[in-house]
């Protein structure tokens, strides 16, 4: 069994750069598209906080679908299961992100899970708060806390962009709106929606996310529960069937925990009990996923038993 080390990350940065070249960066989204096509950074953290990291660990970037994951945490918060399950559904979609035909053909024209925009759209309309800012600074709140650290911001460029190339998006909460299946005003869900994906991340911020749920909804300084154990439950297995767009089948095979990925490269894993991984790789393949990020996925599982159907796998 290999040992987790600096060295031992870099070498597998090294081994794996290569396939950065068959992905692209996405063109569509400015901040985005400046991102460079053979980056690639990682950071593990254990529950003991030890961190490792390797390549290219001090790019900013935002955190597109990755926030997905934190707006169900503070809507399951908010409301508990039954009221956001009826808003949402938790069947992985076998589709691309943002589509649209789901909701037609879906008898209640409810979006298929959380992880989708459709969903995350509709999550962000159940966020408690009086205005757009307070639910916004309400998730900031909690994600500092969950980190650990302040030392985060949305990015305004982003934002702006994310705006005024956000027709798909309008799309699909003007038709929700139109169908009732979801009640939401389309603007405000929008404009928070919008908002959490231009919260800029590095990679150490996204292994800390993930330890976080590696740490059973625990805050890593002070073990404060922020999370109910059973909505923790609940985020990660939908992470596991629905975090890695229409290839999370190939991830709950071949990687085995919890991840959470988005178009700017990044990704997010949970080993439950172990570790918290961050990986960007900013050239993704057409399904959404940082190519080079998914192949060290796959390798990191292999070679550190990270795996949590295994028979194998480490308490
Ligand atoms: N911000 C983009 C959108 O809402 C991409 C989200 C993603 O990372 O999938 O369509």
């Amino acid at each position: 069994m290999v040992t987790l080390s600096n060295e031992y990350l870099k070498d597998i940065i090294t081994e794996y750069t290569p396939y950065t070249t068959q992905g692209e960066v996405v063109q569509s989204l400015p901040c985005v598209s400046e991102l460079n096509q053979n980056d690639i950074g990682i950071a593990v953290i254990d529950l003991d906080q030890n961190i490792y990291t390797a390549g290219t660990t001090d790019l900013s970037f935002s955190l597109q679908s990755a926030s997905k994951v934190v707006s169900l945490m503070i809507a399951l918060e908010d409301l508990g299961e039954e009221k956001v399950f009826q808003t949402v559904g938790m069947e992985p979609m076998g589709d691309f992100f943002n589509t649209i035909s789901h909701l037609e053909a879906d008898d209640v024209h409810r979006p298929f899970n959380p992880m989708v925009n459709a969903g995350a759209i509709a999550i962000c309309s159940l966020i408690k708060g009086s205005s757009v800012e307070e639910r916004f600074e309400r998730i900031m709140t909690m994600l500092k806390s969950v980190l650990g650290h302040d030392d985060i911001h949305m990015n305004e460029d982003v934002y702006k962009a994310e705006r005024r190339k956000g027709d798909r998006n309008r799309a699909l909460a003007y038709y929700m709106s139109s169908t009732g299946s979801v009640a939401l005003d389309p603007e405000e869900a929008l404009d928070l929606y919008f908002r959490i994906n231009s919260i800029q991340f590095q990679v150490r911020d996204l292994a800390l996310l993930g330890l976080f749920f590696a740490n059973g909804g625990k805050t890593i300084e002070g073990g404060e529960q922020l999370l109910h154990p059973d909505h923790l439950t609940t985020i990660e297995a939908i992470m596991m069937t629905s975090g890695m767009y229409n290839e999370s089948g190939r991830f709950a095979v071949n990687v085995g925990f919890p991840c959470k990925s988005g178009i700017s490269g990044g990704i997010f894993g949970a080993v439950p009990g172990r570790y918290g991984i961050g990986v960007i790789g900013p050239a993704i393949n057409p399904k959404g996923n940082s190519v080079a990020g998914s192949k060290i996925l796959e390798r990191l599982s292999k070679d550190l038993g990270l795996n949590i159907f295994h028979p194998e796998a480490k308490e």
